[in-house]
């Protein structure tokens, strides 16, 4: 069967089901809580696959409190564009103020990975440009998506990790079944 131009059109502006890694972190306030709170709005951005552990690490920048990061992976029926903006819809719904770069927060969201090809437009780069330097993005990551590899070069992530050491980062006990 042959589409018209315009069906063909159609289809291709249909969004499809990103299966995205989401990155989460917080060091004001109940840190925590704020997670939590941001996880439970990401159950109405798309299908919640599954949460990491909730992992505790040093600030990168000037002095501030440790973070407190996770991860959680799921299906949204989103443009990329539209999963950026439902991340920063989420942000500024728990009070999040933009200042300094590597300043503290209260709830940094960041897509971190896609299953599929690399993603580059003007306003967003996945995988996460800093993943690989990370290990409070990467132990989360390869909790809830163990298999993950770069899409740029086909290297697991898991191997990455074990290259560049935990730098600090622990998993908070009790945390890896629940902890919201
Ligand atoms: P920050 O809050 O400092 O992490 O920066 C957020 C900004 O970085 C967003 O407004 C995006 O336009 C941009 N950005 C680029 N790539 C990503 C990504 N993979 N995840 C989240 N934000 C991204």
């Amino acid at each position: 069967m042959r589409l018209a131009p315009a069906a063909l059109g159609a289809l291709r502006s249909l969004p499809m089901a990103l299966d995205a890694v989401v990155g989460l972190g917080s060091n004001l306030g109940d840190s925590r809580a704020m997670l939590c709170e941001a996880a439970r709005r990401l159950g109405a951005v798309g299908e919640i696959q599954a949460h990491s552990a909730l992992y505790e690490s040093e600030p990168v920048g000037p002095p501030q409190p440790n973070f407190r990061n996770a991860a959680v992976r799921v299906l949204a029926e989103l443009a990329h564009d539209a999963l950026l903006d439902a991340l920063l819809d989420i942000e500024r719904a728990l009070g999040r103020v933009r200042r300094e770069r590597w300043g503290p927060r209260l709830i940094d969201l960041d897509v971190l990975w896609l299953a599929g090809p690399a993603f580059v437009s003007d306003r967003l780069v996945v995988p996460h440009p800093e993943l690989r330097n990370r290990a409070f993005a990467l132990c989360p990551l390869l909790d809830v998506a163990p298999e993950a590899t770069d899409p740029h070069d086909g290297v697991r992530y898991a191997d990455v990790l074990a290259e560049l050491g935990h730098q600090g980062v622990v998993e908070l006990p009790g945390t890896r079944s629940s902890w919201c």
